[in-house]
């Protein structure tokens, strides 16, 4: 158990590689034009946990979330997610059967106030009733508070932390079974990335499974359940994140020791 996973609670729990799985990739192969970037690679996203990608730069995970999310299309290979064949859906069919993305840069449509960029996260939801939409909206303001104090501010005048929250509650107003967040701590402060985590935290104990990819590697290994460690294209290795952070090949090549 890590420092931001609270005991008696459901967080922290670490699944077997058997338990049931939300999300299974199998042998992709994708890239752009003559450029391949995915090599056959395959994981699996256990239903409740938080699953992290780690590798160095270029390693292709922005790649696989790009396929993941439908707005690359693969080469070869089969996605799945819950009991539904993903492989080369529409973005917007993938939103609806519940994987939503925060994505790298913690992107938001700058010239719009913080709860426009919310409700526009609500667009691909099935149930767009206003009572269902203001009650994800209280949710996402229950997480983060200062969203709720800045609601009508320029989302581009948030800070860097203030736009990763409020990109991962847009994630959230599509009401998720699948949140994916690509470079949570990119740019930020500790402190900051402390408090996401804790927030993260809350959103996994609710019942939530969370694919994040992370360049921090003593971040990802310390807050996730289980993790994959990709390399050209392909994951090399996966297990519980905090034996990988333990695995003197992990030590020497990602945390300079
Ligand atoms: P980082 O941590 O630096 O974001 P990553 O593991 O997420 O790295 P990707 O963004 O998936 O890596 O990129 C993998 C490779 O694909 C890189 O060599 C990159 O230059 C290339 N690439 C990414 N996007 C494009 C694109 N739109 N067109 C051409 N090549 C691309």
């Amino acid at each position: 158990m890590n420092s931001h996973q609270a005991s008696g609670t459901a967080q922290g729990t670490v699944f077997p590689a058997t338990s049931e799985s939300i999300l299974t990739v199998e042998n992709l192969h994708a890239g752009y034009g003559p450029i391949k970037v995915l090599h056959g690679m395959s994981l699996t996203v256990a239903r409740g946990e938080i699953h992290a990608i780690v590798g160095a730069n270029g390693a292709g995970k922005s790649t696989l979330l790009r396929v993941v999310s439908g707005l690359l299309r693969l080469q070869s290979g089969s996605i799945r997610f819950q009991n539904a064949d993903i492989t080369n859906s529409r973005p917007d069919e993938i939103v609806k059967l519940g994987v939503s993305q925060a994505p790298e840069g913690h992107r938001v449509f700058k010239g719009l106030s913080v709860e426009e960029n919310l409700r526009l996260g609500a667009y691909m939801r099935s149930d767009k009733s206003t009572a269902t939409i203001s009650s994800s909206l209280e949710e996402v303001f229950d997480y983060f508070p200062k969203l709720r104090d800045r609601r009508r501010q320029l989302a581009g005048t948030l800070s860097g932390g203030e736009q990763q929250m409020c990109a991962i509650g847009r994630a959230l107003m599509a009401s998720p079974k699948l949140l994916i967040i690509d470079e949570l701590s990119l740019g930020l402060a500790p402190v900051i990335v402390e408090e996401l985590l804790s927030i993260l935290t809350r959103i996994h104990a609710s019942g939530g499974s969370i694919l994040l990819v992370e360049q921090d590697v003593s971040v990802a290994l310390g807050f996730s359940d289980r993790a994959s460690v990709v390399q050209s294209g392909r994951v090399i290795m996966d297990g519980v994140a905090r034996e990988l952070l333990d695995n003197p090949e992990i030590i020497t090549s990602y945390l300079g020791g």
